[in-house]
């Protein structure tokens, strides 16, 4: 016998949970179905989540106006989701782009420096002298000048807002399965989900947040146009003295010359095995996978031996006060659209609909993204004024 629900979610990561909290507000029968965060990943054999840390970077400053109104809408209500909670994820550390002056209109630095104008976004800008005076933990480059967003910007906790959402959808009388999902069917006017303890479920209509999961264990009829790719990220480990010399720096993010030199770089945070670590990654292409084998044994990895090399040399130029630090390194995988936007929409079902897509940018803006998929599953769509058409899911 099915167990009945109105809207099952499938994912209980950054964008599913907050879906979860969000329909729970407004709707009951919800149920929000997925595996938590495996406590030995070299003897997990199930599925991973992209959101498996201490610290996201968070900032409105962005190119694109639309994943800055995401992260304008998701941060503005931060603080309430902590309340209810009584979770504490989010830091207002600031958030500073270092860069060279942009040379083109189609400059990263220069389009996001526009939309912050139209949207009347706080930042300050730096010039070269001024930048190094303020920021005194980096070393800069002479000819690199900043923009800096010291409010409502900063960090999240992942684990810790994915855990608040649960457990406000909880209390909204949310039904939380700890399950992997392996089939998704339309039949007879409802969905069909299927998971791999045997469970049977229906629902009136279904949300897919399975992120770089999505296309595999049958959950959708053909495969999304998505991207899984791999990232490495460099954790140093900090002494006490380091801890207050990089203790005030804001989330930090470089672009120097050369592609491969872009980096990403969070502040001083305490990990569950009771140190503190900085972090600090790159953006660089690194392809994509093709099987679930191949992104789990991903995830086993520490990432890219490689790449945590030349992320702990640019971070040493960068930051000459890291030398002498133990570091180690990470696997993530971020997944990306060919539009560089999320997926949140249905097609060509009317009863099953995908949220993903996060473009390695989605963490800020989960719980934006989450309301989206909410209104997915009770209006069966969504308008302009939540960028309905540009965000239609697309299929190979
Ligand atoms: C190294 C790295 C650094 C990043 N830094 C930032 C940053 O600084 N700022 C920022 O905003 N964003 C950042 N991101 C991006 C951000 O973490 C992701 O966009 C976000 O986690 C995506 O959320 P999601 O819900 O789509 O996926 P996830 O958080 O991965 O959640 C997907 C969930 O689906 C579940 N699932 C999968 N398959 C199934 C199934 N068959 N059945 C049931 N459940 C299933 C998984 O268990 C998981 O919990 C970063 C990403 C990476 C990899």
């Amino acid at each position: 016998m099915a167990e009945q629900f109105r809207y099952i979610v499938i994912g209980g990561g950054m964008m599913g949970a907050a879906a979860a909290r969000h329909l729970s507000e407004q709707a009951d029968g919800v149920a929000l179905i997925g595996p938590a965060e495996p406590p030995d990943y070299q003897a997990h054999q199930g599925v991973f989540a992209s959101h498996y840390d201490e610290a996201r970077i968070t900032r409105q400053f962005d190119a694109d106006p639309l994943w800055a109104s995401f992260a304008a809408r998701s941060i503005e209500r931060y603080r309430d989701i902590e309340t209810r909670s009584g979770i504490r994820f989010y830091t207002e550390a600031g958030c500073l782009f270092a860069g060279p002056e942009p040379r083109s209109a189609s400059d990263y630095l220069h389009r996001a420096a526009q939309v912050a104008q139209v949207s009347g976004l706080l930042v300050e800008k730096f010039e070269a002298p001024q930048l190094v005076s303020r920021f005194p933990q980096f070393s800069f480059p002479p000819h690199l000048f900043g923009y800096y967003e010291h409010v409502e910007a900063g960090h999240i906790n992942p684990r810790a807002l994915v855990r608040a959402q649960k457990a406000i959808a909880a209390e909204q009388g949310g039904r939380r399965i700890n399950a992997v999902v392996t089939a998704v069917r339309e039949e007879g006017g409802h969905v069909r989900v299927e998971t791999a303890n045997g469970l049977v479920c229906q629902a009136e209509r279904v949300l897919i947040a399975a992120g770089a999961f999505s296309n595999f264990h049958n959950l959708l009829p053909r495969p999304l146009d998505l991207r899984a790719a791999p990232r490495t990220v460099v954790f140093f480990e900090l002494d006490e003295e380091r801890q207050a010399r990089f203790g005030s720096m804001p989330s930090t993010i470089v672009f120097t010359e050369r592609e491969e030199d872009h980096v990403y770089i969070l502040p001083p945070v305490r990990y569950p095995d009771g140190n503190v670590y900085l972090k600090l990654g790159g953006d660089i292409e690194a392809g994509g996978f093709a099987t679930l084998d191949e992104v789990r044994t991903w995830f086993r990895s520490s990432g890219d031996p490689d790449e945590a090399r030349r992320l702990v040399e640019v971070a040493l130029q960068l930051m000459p006060g890291l030398s002498g630090c133990r570091t180690t390194s990470a696997p993530c995988v971020a997944t990306f659209t060919p539009t560089g936007r999320p997926y949140a929409g249905f097609q060509p079902s009317s009863q099953v609909a995908v949220l993903t897509g996060g473009n390695f940018v989605a963490a800020k803006s989960s719980d934006e993204l989450g309301r989206l998929g909410a209104l997915l599953m009770l209006n069966g769509g969504l308008g302009e004024e939540d960028f309905g058409s540009g965000m239609l899911p697309l299929f190979r």
